[in-house]
């Protein structure tokens, strides 16, 4: 009997991975390359990240995969002291979203930055990082 592969790429994203099976599998593939990258629809044009691999808007499942770089602008941001299981060891830390025009990223704000430092609209790049556990993430670090 044939054992049937599982492509279980997802489970090395984040400290704590919860999908090890997504159709989006190729995004940890991404990862490994040290590319970020968000969907877009090729029938609507409209643009996902996460990624998603069908249309939420005209329900097509013709995406591509197109790159989070450059820029985004700090939408919002908070410190969190409390979070949730397999994250105890990470805190505090700060979530934030960012702004690319099209799309929103959101994500952790790195280390580097104080707290102090971090403004609504100050400009912010997307970077992958590998976790000491071998697990791949990306963090919010100054351009
Ligand atoms: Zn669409």
């Amino acid at each position: 009997m044939a054992q049937k592969e599982v492509d279980d790429r997802f489970k090395r994203f984040g400290t704590v991975s919860f999908t090890a099976v997504t159709r989006t599998n190729d995004f940890v593939g991404y990862l490994e390359q040290g590319k970020i990258m968000g969907t877009g629809c090729k029938a609507c044009g409209a643009t996902y990240f996460p990624p998603r691999s069908d249309c939420f808007r005209c329900l097509d499942s013709n995406m591509e995969w197109f790159e989070v770089s450059g820029t985004g602008s700090l939408l919002s941001f908070t410190e969190l002291e409390y979070a949730p299981a397999g994250f105890e060891d990470d805190l505090p830390y700060t979530i934030a979203l960012l702004d690319y025009g099209g799309y929103k990223v959101f994500g952790r704000i790195s280390k580097d930055i104080p707290y102090e430092e971090l403004q609504v609209g100050m400009e912010l790049k997307a970077e992958v990082k590998t976790l000491p556990n071998g697990q791949l993430n990306y963090v919010f670090t100054r351009p």
